[in-house]
């Protein structure tokens, strides 16, 4: 079964009211997208209201972070699962490595990721769980220890029993994201095999075969439809450049 191309626009925390209306307008005249790409775009919490209203029905709308409680209640500042779901928003975006490090306060371990991931599948949401090294850990040749046998354990470890159907992995190597640095054909081909590998053995044959594993940092128009070549590359997260025109071009690159 071939599996379809997901390309995602992380809008990180980008945007006014009137470069969004600007941006989905773009994305809106963008023409017919191939049939071979599924597309999500995750703007800013605030704006997901007037996205979800605006934009065209065959881009679905995803949010960045989810709350680990299923729940609403007291927790300030969060977003739960079911509230996403209920208001119609079928995607969600979880272990960002932004999210990983924190932001002047601690950072998201891999099972709060993993523990959150499966809150949200369990809520029926789609899950786009982010995985990446450093450029430490990858100059010190741990690239394949710590995204299979951290990152990705922990998610195996929580979702035994998920629907692997709705989870799509993202490859985002941190020393490329937001920097202009895109990991080579080759570099990004050798770490997603080896994911789907790992994932032959762990879960089955049949959940690697159709897993979506998706590739993330300084991914544009010019570098994207070599990247689409490799046979392990199933599509793309987009940071910067979904931000602009550019990102219809990467759509239409892995036609
Ligand atoms: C991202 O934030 O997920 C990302 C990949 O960013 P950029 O495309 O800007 O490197």
């Amino acid at each position: 079964m071939a599996r379809k191309f997901l390309i995602g626009g992380n809008w990180k925390c980008n945007g006014t009211r009137e470069n969004v209306a600007a941006l989905v307008e773009v994305l809106n005249e963008g023409g017919e997208f191939p049939d071979n790409a599924e597309v999500v775009v995750a703007p800013p919490s605030i704006f997901l209201q007037t996205v979800k209203d605006t934009i065209r029905p065959d881009i679905k709308v995803s949010t960045q972070n989810v709350g680990k409680n299923v729940r609403p209640g007291a927790y300030t500042g969060e977003l739960c699962a079911s509230m996403i779901k209920d208001f119609g928003v079928e995607w969600v975006i979880t272990g960002h490595s932004e999210r990983r490090v924190g932001f002047g306060c601690a950072g998201e371990s891999s099972d709060l990721i993993a523990e959150k991931s499966k809150v949200a599948l369990d809520c029926g949401l789609n899950v786009i769980m982010c995985i990446g090294e450093s450029l430490a850990v990858r100059e010190a040749n741990q690239t394949l220890e710590l995204v299979l046998e951290d990152h990705m354990a922990a998610f195996l470890k929580t979702l035994e029993e998920a629907d692997w159907s709705r989870v799509v992995v993202a490859y985002e190597p941190v020393w490329a994201i937001g920097t202009g640095v895109t990991a080579s054909p080759a570099q990004a081909q050798e770490v997603h095999s080896a994911i789907r590998a790992w994932v032959g053995e762990k879960v089955s044959p049949a959940v690697a075969e159709s897993l979506r594993i998706i590739y993330g940092g300084s991914v544009k128009s010019s570098n994207a439809a070599e990247l689409a070549t490799c046979p392990d590359i199933d599509g793309f997260l987009v940071g910067g450049a979904s931000l602009k025109p550019d990102f219809v071009d990467i759509i239409k690159a892995v036609e």
